[in-house]
C-alpha cells in the first residue's frame, strides 16, 4: 500500500512562503493498494492537484472517494477535481449524509448557483453514491473499517488493511475531550492498535488548546499518546493549523521525538520504536 497526502492543512488553505515544505492545501489523501485500487480520502483543496496528476495517464480513472465528514476543508476541492468532468471515469463516493438526506445532497449543496456555476448532475463521470454504514467495506484487496471521532457533526476515521499491512487515517478528532464525548480514548487506541501508519490530527499546542476546547481537534501530545498506547510503527502529525509555519511544525515533531526519548530513558524494556514525522504534500509513504 502506498499513501500520499495531497493536502495536510486543517480548516482553510494556507499557501505562502512559510508553508512550502508541509503544504497549504486542505485534506486529501491518495491511497494506492497493492492491486492498483485507488482510494481517495477527503476532497479538500489537495484533490485539485491529485486530479491533474491522475489525468496525465490518459486512461479512464476509477476510484473510491471516501469522506471523513463534510466540513468545508474536507470537501471544498471537489468542484475543481478535473476527472469528475470526464466521461468514462467512474467514482464511488462513500460518505455519511446528513440525517434525512442522501449522499447526493452533499454534492448538490456544494455545487449550486450562485456559489458555483456547474451543478453536480452536469458532471461527465459516472458516480455511485454509497452511504457509510457501520459494517466493514471491501475495497479491492483491502478491508476497511471505520469508527466515529470526537468532532462536531458525524465524522469518521478509517482503517485500511491489505496483505498484512494497516493504515489508519484519523483526522478531526479531539482526543481526551471534556467537551465532545462520543468515543472514549481507549476505543480509539483499540482501533489504531498495531497499525503500520497512523495519520492523526495534531493541530494544537497545549496553550492553543486552552482556547479551542470543543472545536474537535487534538494537541500533538494527546495524538502522540494515542500513537504510543496503540503501538503504531509510524505516526504522522496531520491537519496542521493554518497559522503554523513549517518551522513551527518542525518544532512540534521535535517535541514528539523528545518525549519519546524521555519515555525510553525511563523504560527498562519495551522501548518505543515508533517513527514520528509531520505529513507533507510530497512524500509517498510505502507500507
Ligand atoms: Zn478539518
Ligand atoms: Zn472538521
Amino acid at each position: 500500500m502506498k499513501i500520499r497526502c495531497w493536502g495536510t492543512r486543517g480548516s482553510i488553505p494556507a499557501p505562502g512562503a512559510e508553508t512550502v515544505r508541509y503544504g497549504g492545501n486542505t485534506p486529501c489523501l491518495e491511497v494506492r493498494l497493492d492491486d492498483g485500487t485507488l482510494i481517495i480520502f477527503d476532497s479538500g483543496t489537495g484533490i485539485r492537484e491529485l486530479g491533474l496528476e491522475l489525468m496525465k495517464s490518459g486512461q479512464p480513472i476509477r476510484a473510491q472517494i471516501i469522506l471523513t465528514h463534510i466540513h468545508w476543508d474536507h470537501i471544498q476541492g471537489f468542484p475543481f477535481f478535473v476527472p469528475a468532468y470526464v466521461e468514462g471515469n467512474q467514482f464511488e463516493i462513500i460518505a455519511r449524509p446528513l440525517a434525512g438526506s442522501g449522499v447526493r445532497q452533499i454534492f448538490e449543496d456544494l455545487m449550486v448557483e450562485p456559489y458555483f456555476p456547474i451543478g453536480f448532475d452536469a458532471l461527465g463521470a459516472d458516480f455511485r453514491l454509497r452511504e457509510l454504514g457501520s459494517g466493514d467495506i471491501d475495497l479491492g484487496g483491502a478491508r476497511m473499517t471505520s469508527i466515529e471521532t470526537n468532532h462536531p457533526g458525524d465524522t469518521f476515521a478509517f482503517r485500511v488493511e491489505e496483505n498484512g499491512k494497516s493504515f489508519v487515517f484519523m483526522t478531526d478528532n479531539e482526543l481526551r475531550s471534556s467537551a465532545i464525548k462520543k468515543v472514549p480514548f481507549e476505543e480509539h487506541v483499540r482501533f489504531c492498535r498495531g497499525a503500520d501508519l497512523l495519520i492523526h490530527d495534531a493541530m494544537y499546542t497545549d496553550e492553543e488548546y486552552e482556547k479551542t476546547v470543543g472545536w474537535g481537534h487534538s494537541t500533538w501530545m494527546t495524538a502522540l499518546e494515542l500513537a504510543i498506547k496503540a503501538g503504531v510503527s509510524r505516526f504522522a502529525l496531520y491537519h496542521h493549523d493554518p497559522a503554523h509555519s513549517d518551522d513551527m511544525i518542525d518544532s512540534l515533531v521535535e517535541q514528539c521525538r523528545k518525549e519519546i526519548r524521555a519515555r525510553n530513558r525511563r523504560r527498562k524494556k519495551r522501548k518505543i520504536k515508533m517513527k514520528c514525522f509531520a505529513a507533507d504534500e510530497e512524500s509517498v509513504i510505502k507500507l
